[in-house]
Order: structure tokens, then C-alpha cells, then sequence
């Protein structure tokens, strides 16, 4: 008798591995399938939890993600992978219990960087926004009415839990060692509109502020910062946006090349071993992926954006089904989006290694306006505030690596104003530690 085939099993079930396992029915796969998740719930969407949930207006299991294709799969919620046997072909749960597969999908995501313990972590009220249980808690801690809020971090989720809070009537206090917000996604030149939001909702910004340490009372609730030049600010509520590492700890000793960064793969989603080789049966998508984009010559990178989870997750699912020969590389231009002071941004490319940034249509003064990014004078991203109507053409203008500015004559486009993007220079690794390429954190 011919043994029952173990099957796919995808080991992360959030975005990127229910739409891999979607797809992967879709593509017309039959098997046995297996979705094991840490968390014990359906996939949820985490975008609403850093704005609307945070502002009380979507309870945290609303978020739940439609599941858009009949997906006969056997979910193994609540249980983490903690060990990957490649030679065996199988993975080991937290609760002890073995699972054999034929493929494997990995899209375990990242989490939220914690405070270190050592500088005072262990204190209740310090926060990390990463889950629904993040958002379930951190909201019960708003509603309670805290004295000041203390954001450390000005990331894209520091600055949406600052204007979420502002919104809310918070005082709220945002630190960061950078001279603006969003200073390393999107440069200073950018961040500084967002400065000017954060002192307008009347949030108190700080930059070029490092936090040391936090200080707790007696009960072991935080009551302070101390900060790097031995002043203090005063704060009985911490969120520590301090970006996020990929969740690869239970692959170590695998054999396979993944460290906090990532999990690295080859242009069409497999693993690569530690040796270098790529994993015919392992496949990797979405957050914890590292792959190598060949529009920016093929370097390694790993984002934190929905989209790449989602497209990510149907490439990998593709070629799973594929044979050997029919391997296609993943083709995919990075985007996000985020939703703060009531400001629609959306980025399209990656801002690392701009040398300018060409503001093409409206003005920073507006609040509505759509960037260039150039890199020897080829446009390499393009970011809008409020202004994305041309956006899908400026993308298309990145494909192509046109020229920057890469299209003349655009509507709103009455100056041409090109300056130095401001990316601060990187810094040694202090307790709020370096996020990961492109983070959402
Ligand atoms: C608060 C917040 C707001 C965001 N807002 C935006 C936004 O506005 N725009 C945007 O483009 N992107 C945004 N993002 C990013 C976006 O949500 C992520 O890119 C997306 O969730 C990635 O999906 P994923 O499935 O790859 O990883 P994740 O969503 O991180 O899911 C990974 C899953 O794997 C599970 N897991 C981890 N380890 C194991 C294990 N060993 N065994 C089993 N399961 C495991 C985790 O518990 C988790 O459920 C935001 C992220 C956060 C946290």
C-alpha cells in the first residue's frame, strides 16, 4: 500500500500563509495541507491595530482576515514550530507533537524588538504593538487614562500610535535619536513634515533623544525614563517601537542560512541552506523572508509591507506547484502604506541609498505632495502624502529606471524642488536597537 502523502504544511498562519495556502489550492493542489500557527487565532490583519483599534474604533477581533478560497486545511493554532529536521522532512510543535511534510511554506512573520530586560524591560506598562494581544492590552492601558505616554521609537508604528493617541486627548511625549521621524525610512527631508504634524496635534517631540533606561516604583511599574544625558522624562505608559526581528529562532540548527534578518532565498522563494544551496521542498514568504530584488541589482533585502506578504506568499505557492524547470523569480517593486495625522502615505521602491529626493508634484508646505527618490540619477522610489494619483505611473517609471525626475510636465507640478533625502548615518547599536531594511516598525 502506497504510504498517505504528508502533504504542505505552511508554518505561520497570518497574511502571507493564508494567502500561500489559498493560492496554493487555487493552483490546484489537492493534499494534505497544514497551517500551524503560535498565535492561537484565525488570521487577523495587523494594519488596523496600530490606528483603528488603537483608537477604539475596531474591537481587535474584527480584525480577522476574510479567507478568500476554500482552503480543506487542517489548522494547528496555538502551537509554534520549534524545530525544523530537514532530513526527516518533519517539524516539531511546542506541544511535542511531530508533523511530516512533503513542502513547506515558511511565513512566520517578525516581532516586535522588546525593550532589554537589563535596562528596566521587565517594568509593567511598557509596551510592544507586533499582535492582538499587543493591541487588547496596550488599549486597555489607554483607556485607563495614563498620566503621559511615552512613544520610544519614531518609526511608521511610533508615529501612528502617536497620532492615534493625540486623537484620543493623550499627552504623549515621541524620543528618537534621529533629528525627525521616519528619519531612516524616508529621510529627514520628508520626516520633517512629519515633525511638524507631531508638535501641531500638540504630541511633544524629541529628537536626537536615547532613552537608557526605564525606572519602575515600588510595585514594578515604570515610572520614568532615563535618557542617555542623565536627564529624565516623566511617563506611567511606555510603547517601545523599536522595529521588529523575523521570527527565525526555531529554525536554528536547521542547516539553513536564517538569522534575525530573515530567512535568505533564492529569487523564487526556496530557502537556502547554510551552504548556500537551495531547498528543492522549503520555500519562504512574506515578513521573514530575505530575497534578492533584482531591480535593485539583486541585493538581499527583507520587508515589512502587506502587499510583499501577499504577493510574496501567491509567488511561493506558485512555484511549489511548479517543477523544477519552471521556476519563475520573484518580480516585485516593495510598497507600503501608512495612515497618520490624518495623511494617506504610500511608498512605492526602496528609499536605501537615495542621494536625492525631487518633490515633483504639490509641496511640503501643502502636506500634499508626491517625492522622487533618485540614486545617480535614477529614480528609485516614490513616496506620496495625500497625492497618489500618479503614483502607479511613477512606479512604472521605477521599473523602467528611468531618470529622476522621471516624468516632466506632470498636473501639480508647478516647481521642481530637489534636495539631499537626510538619511542619518548609521549608528552603533545602543539599548533601542537598529530595525530591520525596510520596517514597519
Ligand atoms: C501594528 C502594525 C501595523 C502595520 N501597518 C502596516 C501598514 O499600514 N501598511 C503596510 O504595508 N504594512 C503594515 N504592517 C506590516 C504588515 O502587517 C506585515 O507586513 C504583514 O503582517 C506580514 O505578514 P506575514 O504573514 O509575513 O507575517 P506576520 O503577520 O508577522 O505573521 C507571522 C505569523 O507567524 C506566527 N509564527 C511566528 N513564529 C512561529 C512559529 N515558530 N510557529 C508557528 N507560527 C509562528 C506568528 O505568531 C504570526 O501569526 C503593519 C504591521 C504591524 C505590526
Amino acid at each position: 500500500m502506497t504510504p498517505e502523502p504528508a502533504g504542505i504544511v505552511v508554518v505561520g498562519a497570518s497574511l502571507a500563509g493564508l494567502r500561500g495556502a489559498e493560492a496554493l489550492r487555487r493552483g490546484g493542489y489537492g493534499g494534505p495541507l497544514t497551517l500551524v500557527g503560535a498565535e492561537p487565532y484565525r488570521p487577523y490583519d495587523r494594519p488596523p491595530l496600530s490606528k483603528h483599534v488603537l483608537a477604539g474604533e475596531l474591537e481587535p477581533g474584527a480584525t480577522r482576515l476574510p479567507e478568500l478560497t476554500a482552503l480543506r486545511a487542517r489548522w494547528r493554532l496555538g502551537s509554534a514550530a520549534v524545530a525544523l529536521d530537514r532530513a526527516a522532512r518533519t517539524i516539531r510543535l511546542s506541544d511535542g507533537s511531530v508533523l511530516a511534510y512533503d513542502r513547506l511554506l515558511l511565513a512566520t512573520g517578525a516581532e516586535a524588538r522588546p525593550w532589554p530586560a537589563a535596562a528596566g524591560g521587565g517594568l509593567s506598562g511598557i509596551h510592544t504593538l507586533r499582535g492582538r494581544d499587543d493591541a487588547t492590552s496596550l488599549r486597555a492601558a489607554l483607556v485607563a487614562g495614563p498620566r503621559r505616554v511615552l512613544i520610544v521609537g519614531g518609526g511608521l508604528i511610533g508615529c501612528e500610535a502617536a497620532s492615534c493617541l493625540r486623537d484620543l486627548g493623550l499627552p504623549v511625549t515621541l524620543v528618537d535619536p534621529n533629528p525627525t521621524p521616519l528619519a531612516k525610512t524616508l529621510g529627514t527631508f520628508v520626516g520633517s513634515v512629519i515633525a511638524a504634524c507631531l508638535r501641531a496635534s500638540g504630541a511633544e517631540f524629541r529628537p536626537g533623544t536615547m532613552v537608557r533606561a526605564f525606572e519602575g516604583d515600588a510595585s514594578g511599574r515604570v515610572v520614568r525614563a532615563r535618557l542617555a544625558d542623565g536627564s529624565a522624562i516623566e511617563a506611567d505608559l511606555v510603547i517601545a517601537a523599536l522595529g521588529a526581528t523575523r521570527a527565525t529562532g526555531w529554525l536554528d540548527g536547521a542547516g539553513l542560512m536564517a538569522d534575525p534578518g530573515g530567512v535568505t532565498c533564492d529569487a523564487a522563494c526556496r530557502a537556502r541552506t547554510a551552504a548556500g544551496a537551495a531547498c528543492p521542498d522549503i520555500y519562504v514568504a512574506g515578513d521573514v523572508a530575505r530575497w534578492p530584488i533584482r531591480l535593485y541589482g539583486g541585493r538581499l533585502v527583507s520587508v515589512e509591507h502587506w502587499s510583499n506578504a501577499v504577493e510574496q506568499a501567491a509567488h511561493a505557492a506558485r512555484n511549489m506547484l511548479a517543477h523544477a524547470d519552471d521556476q519563475r523569480p520573484y518580480e516585485h517593486l516593495p510598497a507600503f502604506w501608512s495612515s497618520q495625522f490624518g495623511i494617506n502615505i504610500k511608498l512605492v521602491g526602496l528609499t536605501a541609498g537615495a542621494d536625492s529626493i525631487s518633490v515633483v508634484q504639490g509641496t511640503r508646505a501643502s502636506r500634499r505632495f508626491l517625492a522622487v527618490y533618485g540614486q545617480a540619477g535614477r529614480s528609485i522610489a516614490a513616496l506620496s502624502f495625500d497625492q497618489a494619483r500618479w503614483l502607479p505611473a511613477y512606479a512604472e517609471a521605477i521599473r523602467a529606471g528611468d531618470p529622476v525626475p522621471p516624468i516632466l510636465g506632470a498636473a501639480d507640478q508647478p516647481r521642481i524642488e530637489t534636495a539631499a533625502p537626510g538619511f542619518p548615518p548609521p549608528r552603533a547599536a545602543a539599548p533601542a536597537a537598529q530595525p530591520a531594511e525596510v520596517a514597519h516598525g
